[in-house]
C-alpha cells in the first residue's frame, strides 16, 4: 500500500475535529471533499464523485469551483447539512512542504449570517436549552442580527416557547439528546439538534464564557445577574458561535432578560389555530394574520411585527402607548405616506452591521448602508414633531450616524463591484497612494500611443502597431510586407500569417512598471477597505439601535396603514373583563370576500361570561369563535381591528383548541391529543384568559362528545371563569344556559326556504335547535335516496333521545339539579357514583337495620357520593 500523502494526512486531522459537518478542503482553485462526505455532497448536489489515487487507495472524492461555493453551501445547509470551510492559510507558492490549512468558519442552520440563506423577514434563532428538573432555561441569538436573549421558565412551557421562536437549530448537552425524551418536540419543529458536551453547559463554565465575551465583570449590567438555568444555555450559545464563527462577535454586545410574563402567552396549538403567521394545512404567510397586517417596507419591520403578533402585550398603559402612534398616523395619511415613502429607501441596517462586524461586508454592503443612513436626518425631522408620545421619542431616538453616511461616502464610489479583491471600490482622492497608482496606471495608456507614435517616426513603418495580449504581455506587431525594415533591438517572440510580433526592453520594463501598478491597487484598496469595514464597525451599537427604530416606525405606519386601507377602528383596551365587540369581522376573510357579514360580541365580564355557539355545519361558527380570538389579540398588539367599535379588557393568555377532525391527523390517537390539550386549558387558564374552544369533544362518539363538551363548560365555570367561546354542532349543549348563570347561547342564523336552507351568517342570541347536517349533505351532492333515508334516521333517533318533557336525555351534575330543565335523571350518562349508592340502597334490608345503623350508613353513602 502507497504511504498517506501529507495533504491526506492533514485532511484527516482537521476533518477529527469537525466530525459532524461536510469538510469544504480548498486544493487550489476548488474546495474538495472525501470519503463520505464527498458522497453525500454528490447526491445532495448531484455533482461528479470521483475518485483520489487508484486501487487500492482510491478515495472517493468530488469538489465544487471556490468562487461558486456559495450556491453550494446554500443548497448543503437547505438539505439539514453543517459545512465547515477549510481554507489555505498562506500562499501555496511560499509554502514550504504541504500548505497550511485550517478551518475558517462552520456554517450551520443556526449560524446564517448571508443574505442569500437568510429570509429578509425572518428572525434565524439559534437556540439552547438547559433543562433542570421542573425549571428550564432558553436562550436564543440571531447572530445576522446580534439580538440575544435568555429567560427562565417552567420545563412545562418548552414546547410553547419553542413554537414561539421556531429555532433553526437548538443545542442541547449531550446527555440530554441521549436521554430521549427532550427531543421529540425538537424533531416535530424541523429544528437540526446539535450535541454539545455537559461542561460547555456548567454553570461556572457558561458564567465565565459570557463574562468574557462582554469583557464585564459580572451580568449586573445587563439586568441577567439572577438568571438561573438560562445562564447556562446563554453560555452555550456564546461558545457555540466561537467554535463556528471564528470572527468577531462583537455585535452582540448585550443580553437581554426576555420574560414571557411580560406578554401573552400563545401556546403552539393556539398559534397555529389562529392562522397567526402562517395557514394551518399549507403553512403559507397568505391567508395568515401576518398576510393581512404585513405591509412593512423594511426588513427590520418585518421580522418585528412577527414578534408583536406571536407576543401581544397585556398592560394596558403599555397597549395605549403603542395605539397613540398607530391613531396619529392613522388620521395622518399625508405624513403616513411620507413616512412610508421615506423608509422604502431604507437597507436592512441592522443586518448589514452585522455583516460589517463579522468583516463579512463588501463595499455593496457600505453603499446600502450610506443610502439608508441618508434617509434619516429628514425622516427624524418629521417624527419630531409628532404629537404621540410614542412617535416622539422614537424621532428623539434615532440616530442618523452621520459619520458612517459621511465616511462611506467620501470613501466609496456609488457603484462598487460585488468583490473586494479586484479593487475599483475607492474614491478617488481618498488615498495618496492609491491614487498615485492609478495614475500611473492610466498614463501607462498614454505612454503607450507615444511609445507607438515614436516607433512609427523611427522605423518609418506606417502599420506598426503596440498590442497586449495575457501571454506576452505588451508587444509591437509588424506586418509580413515590412520585413526588412525591422530595427536591430526589437527581438521577435511570435510569428503570425501575416505579421511578427516584437518586444523591447523598454517595452518591457514600462510593463512591468504599469502591472505591477495594478497588482499593488488593488492589495491596497483591499487594505483601505478592511480599515474602513473596521471604522463603521466600531459604530455598530448605535448601528443596532437605529434599526430598532427604524423596525418600529415601520410596524407603527404598518399598522396604521393597514387600517387606513381597510377600514379598522380602535379598540378601547381595559382593565376589566369585559369583551364587547360590534360588527367584528375576520381579518382575512374579510379581505378575501366581499359580502363578510359583520358579528358582535357581548360579554361584559359578569352577567355573560361565556357563549356557546350553535348552528349546523358550514353556519360560520369556527369563523366567528376565531374572529374574535384575532381581533383581541390585534388590539393587544396595539393595532386597529376590523370593527366598528370595541371594549377590551386584556386577556392574559389565549386558548384556542380545535376538536380533532378540524386537524390534520397525527400518529397519536387524535381525540389523545385533543384531550391533552384541553387538560392544558383546564389547568392553566386564570379568569383574565380568553378560551376558545372549536367541537371540542367531537373526535369521540356522540354521548362521550357531548358528555366532556358538557363537562368542560362546567369545569370552566365553576373553577376558572375565564371568558370562553364555545362553538359546537351539539345543539344539545345549550341545555347548560338553563342550568349555569352567565352562560350565554348564541347560534347563527340559517333561514329555511322550502328545502333549502340560507345561511345569514349573522350571530343572534338563543340556541340552534336544529340540526341542518342533512341540508348541508344536500348542498354537498349527497344522492337523494341517502338524504331520505338519513331523514328517516333522524326522526327515529330524536324520538328516542328526548325525555317526556321533550328535552334531550342529559342531566345536571347532581347539585344542579333543582334548576331549571327538572327532567328525570338517566344517571347512566353523567353518574356512575350516584349509581353506586343507588345500588346500596336497593340493597339495605331496613327492617333488620337499628337506628344507630340507618345513620351510620347514611353517613358512609354520603361519604361515597363527597369522595
Ligand atoms: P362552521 O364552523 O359553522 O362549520 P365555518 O366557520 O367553517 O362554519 O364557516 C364556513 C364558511 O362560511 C367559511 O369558510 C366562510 O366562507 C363562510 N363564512 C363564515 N362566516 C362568515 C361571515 N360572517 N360572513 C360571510 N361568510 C362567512
Ligand atoms: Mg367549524
Amino acid at each position: 500500500m502507497i504511504p498517506v500523502t501529507p495533504m491526506m494526512r492533514q485532511y484527516k486531522d482537521i476533518k477529527k475535529k469537525h466530525g459532524d459537518a461536510l469538510l469544504f478542503f480548498r486544493v487550489g482553485d476548488f474546495y474538495e471533499m472525501f470519503y463520505d462526505d464527498a458522497k453525500t455532497a454528490s447526491k445532495v448536489l448531484g455533482i461528479t464523485l470521483t475518485s483520489r489515487s487508484k486501487g487500492d487507495n482510491a478515495v472517493p472524492m468530488a469538489g465544487v469551483p471556490h468562487h461558486s461555493a456559495h450556491t453550494y453551501i446554500h443548497r448543503l445547509i437547505k438539505a439539514g447539512y453543517k459545512v465547515a470551510i477549510c481554507d489555505q492559510m498562506e500562499d501555496p507558492e511560499e509554502a514550504k512542504g504541504v500548505v497550511e490549512r485550517d478551518v475558517t468558519r462552520i456554517i450551520t442552520p443556526g449560524t446564517l449570517t448571508d443574505d442569500l440563506l437568510l429570509k429578509d423577514k425572518d428572525n434565524n434563532y439559534l437556540l439552547a436549552i438547559f433543562a433542570n428538573g421542573e425549571s428550564a432555561g432558553l436562550s436564543w441569538v440571531d447572530l445576522s442580527t446580534g439580538k440575544f436573549q435568555a429567560q427562565d421558565i417552567p420545563t412545562t412551557q418548552l414546547i410553547d416557547e419553542f413554537a414561539r421562536l421556531r429555532p433553526s437549530e437548538c443545542l442541547l448537552s449531550e446527555e440530554m439528546v441521549t436521554s430521549k425524551g427532550e427531543q421529540p418536540f425538537a424533531s416535530a419543529l424541523n429544528a437540526m439538534i446539535t450535541p454539545l458536551p455537559g461542561w460547555v453547559f456548567a454553570r461556572d463554565t457558561a458564567y465565565q464564557t459570557l463574562k468574557e465575551h462582554f469583557g464585564t465583570a459580572s451580568l449586573e449590567g445587563f439586568g441577567c445577574e439572577s438568571l438561573g438555568p438560562s445562564i447556562n444555555a446563554a453560555g452555550a450559545v456564546i461558545h457555540y458561535l466561537k467554535e463556528t464563527q471564528r470572527t468577531s462577535l462583537k455585535h452582540i454586545s448585550k443580553i437581554e432578560r426576555f420574560s414571557n410574563q411580560d406578554y401573552v402567552i400563545l401556546d403552539r396549538t393556539t398559534q397555529q389555530c389562529l392562522e397567526l403567521l402562517e395557514t394551518m394545512r399549507t403553512h403559507e404567510k397568505d391567508g395568515s394574520l401576518l398576510g393581512v397586517l404585513d405591509q412593512t417596507l423594511t426588513s427590520m419591520g418585518g421580522r418585528l411585527l412577527k414578534q408583536w403578533i406571536i407576543s401581544p402585550l397585556k398592560i394596558p398603559e403599555e397597549i395605549r402607548y403603542r395605539q397613540d402612534g398607530v391613531r396619529e398616523l392613522f388620521k395622518d395619511s399625508i405624513l403616513r405616506n411620507e413616512l412610508r415613502e421615506m423608509l422604502k429607501g431604507v437597507y436592512d441596517i441592522e443586518r448589514i452591521s452585522t455583516k460589517v462586524s463579522c468583516a463579512r461586508a463588501n463595499a455593496r454592503d457600505l453603499v446600502s448602508l450610506k443610502q439608508s443612513l441618508a434617509v434619516l436626518p429628514k425622516l427624524k425631522e418629521k417624527i419630531c414633531t409628532c404629537a404621540s408620545v410614542i412617535l416622539k421619542s422614537l424621532g428623539e431616538n434615532l440616530d442618523p450616524v452621520e459619520e458612517v453616511r459621511i465616511l462611506i461616502g467620501t470613501a466609496i464610489v456609488p457603484d462598487p463591484p460585488h468583490t473586494i479583491k479586484d479593487g475599483g471600490m475607492i474614491r478617488e482622492g481618498y488615498d495618496q497612494d492609491l491614487d498615485e497608482l492609478h495614475h500611473i496606471r492610466k498614463s501607462g495608456k498614454n505612454w503607450i500611443a507615444n511609445f507607438q507614435a515614436e516607433e512609427i517616426k523611427r522605423t518609418g513603418i506606417n502599420s506598426l502597431k503596440v498590442g497586449y495580449n495575457r501571454v506576452f504581455g505588451y508587444y509591437i506587431e509588424i506586418t509580413n510586407t515590412y520585413k526588412d525594415n525591422i530595427p536591430q533591438t526589437y527581438i521577435r517572440k511570435q510569428t503570425l500569417k501575416n505579421a511578427e510580433r516584437y518586444i523591447t526592453p523598454e517595452l518591457k520594463d514600462y510593463e512591468t512598471k504599469v502591472l505591477t501598478a495594478d497588482e499593488r491597487a488593488k492589495e491596497l484598496e483591499y487594505d483601505i477597505f478592511g480599515r474602513l469595514r473596521e471604522e463603521v464597525s466600531s459604530h455598530t451599537k448605535r448601528l443596532q439601535k437605529t434599526a430598532e427604530v427604524i423596525a418600529t416606525l415601520d410596524v407603527i405606519s404598518t399598522l396604521a396603514h393597514v387600517a387606513a386601507e381597510n377600514g379598522y377602528g380602535m379598540p378601547e383596551i381595559t382593565d376589566g373583563l369585559e369583551l364587547n365587540i360590534i360588527d367584528g369581522r375576520h381579518p382575512v376573510l374579510d379581505k378575501i370576500m366581499d359580502n363578510f357579514v359583520p358579528n358582535d360580541v357581548a360579554i361584559d365580564g359578569a352577567q355573560t361570561m361565556m357563549v356557546v355557539i350553535t348552528g349546523p355545519n358550514m353556519a360560520g361558527k369556527s369563523t366567528y369563535i376565531r374572529q374574535v380570538a384575532l381581533l383581541v389579540l390585534m388590539a393587544q398588539m396595539g393595532s386597529f381591528i376590523p370593527a366598528k367599535q370595541a371594549t377590551i379588557g386584556v386577556v392574559d393568555r389565549i386558548f384556542t383548541r380545535v376538536g380533532a377532525s378540524d386537524e390534520l391527523a397525527s400518529g397519536q390517537s387524535t381525540f389523545m391529543v385533543e384531550m391533552n390539550e384541553t387538560a392544558n386549558i383546564l389547568n392553566n387558564a386564570t379568569n383574565r384568559s380568553l378560551i376558545v374552544l372549536d367541537e371540542v369533544g367531537r373526535g369521540t362518539s356522540t354521548f362521550d362528545g357531548l358528555s366532556i363538551a358538557w363537562a368542560i363548560t362546567e369545569y370552566i365555570y365553576e373553577h376558572i371563569k375565564a371568558r370562553t367561546l364555545f362553538a359546537t354542532h351539539y345543539h344539545e349543549l345549550t341545555e347548560i344556559e338553563l342550568l349555569l348563570p352567565c352562560i350565554k347561547n348564541y347560534n347563527i342564523a340559517v333561514k329555511e326556504w322550502g328545502d333549502e336552507i340560507i345561511f345569514l351568517r349573522k350571530i343572534v342570541e338563543g340556541g340552534a335547535d336544529k340540526s341542518y347536517g342533512i341540508h348541508v349533505a344536500r348542498l354537498a351532492g349527497i344522492p337523494r335516496e341517502v338524504l331520505d333515508r338519513a331523514k328517516t334516521l333522524l326522526a327515529n333517533l330524536e324520538a328516542n333521545s328526548l325525555d317526556i318533557n321533550n328535552k334531550p336525555k342529559f342531566v345536571p351534575s347532581e347539585d344542579k339539579k333543582t334548576s331549571a330543565s327538572g327532567g328525570p335523571a338517566q344517571l347512566s350518562i353523567f353518574a356512575p357514583k350516584e349509581e353506586g349508592v343507588l345500588q346500596s340502597i336497593k340493597e339495605l334490608d331496613i327492617p333488620t337495620l337499628t337506628p344507630l345503623d340507618a345513620l351510620n350508613k347514611l353517613n358512609e353513602l354520603k361519604k361515597k357520593l363527597s369522595t
